[in-house]
């Protein structure tokens, strides 16, 4: 039997950690592949830290955000990641890069898949990111798209909590819990030597949505106490036999 798989779509090389790093875990944990697509290294917008070093270079900069990367999928257990290297602020997909991306969607055959979330003035490389996987997946359902591949199904896409929250119109309908790898989390937020300024900060987030997880899980998860927890919006409805 074939494991059961799931897709994540990140902009730049660390926004998987931050936002969904407990997320791969715990489905690796619970018997799942878990792909990461990097579409950039965030080599220009994200690594700060890197180019205030003397010397630094744009491939010095994406070499050593690859392998934090690398590092930290390592820590999540994550199946695999793979590097689509298509430059950040801006990050741009042409037609063949959306195509590359319908193949990883096609091959992978994700049970669900996690992606930034719609809105963000701040980073419009997230949202960017955000409307090429829903793109993309649609292109993956099309018949008529390399007719005799393995159409996709219809995964339901979560958009993982985005940074200044607030502001990017992004609601919460879905908390899981972290708390058992937890510390996988952690150690592949540290991996991310360039953004230390976000470890505490993310380990802040994950402790506030486990008291949301709390807060809301009387009915639904008996009322589990959890001391970590991702919070992520559902685009698509659900599909239940009971409720
Ligand atoms: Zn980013």
């Amino acid at each position: 039997m074939t494991n059961k798989t799931a897709l994540v779509i990140s902009a730049h090389s660390a926004d998987f950690v931050w936002r969904c790093g407990g997320a791969i875990a715990l489905h690796q944990k619970r018997g799942y592949d878990v792909t990461v697509v990097c579409l950039s290294y965030g080599e220009r917008g994200e690594s700060a830290k890197l180019w205030k070093q003397e010397g630094m270079t744009l491939d010095k900069v994406k070499t050593e955000r690859r392998k934090e990367a690398e590092n930290a999928a390592a820590a999540l257990n994550a199946h695999d990641i793979q590097f689509f290297d298509l430059g950040d602020y801006p990050l741009e997909l042409d037609r063949e890069a959306k195509d590359r991306l319908v193949d990883v969607i096609r091959k992978v055959q994700p049970q669900f898949m996690l992606t930034h979330s719609k809105y963000d003035p701040y980073n419009t490389d997230h949202m960017y990111a955000s409307q090429v996987t829903l793109e993309a997946r649609m292109i993956a359902q099309a018949w008529g798209h390399n007719p005799g591949e393995k159409v996709l199904g219809a995964p339901q896409v979560y958009l993982f909590e985005p940074h200044q929250t607030e502001q990017m119109g992004w609601k919460p309908d879905t908390f899981l819990d972290i708390s058992e790898v937890w510390e996988q989390k952690r150690a592949a937020i540290e991996c991310m030597q360039g953004q230390e300024h976000l470890w505490d900060y993310y380990t802040n987030v994950a402790q506030n949505r486990g008291n949301h997880f709390r807060r809301n899980s009387g009915g639904q998860s008996g009322g589990r106490a959890a001391t970590h927890a991702e919070g992520f919006q559902s685009i698509f409805p659900r599909t239940v036999d009971e409720l």
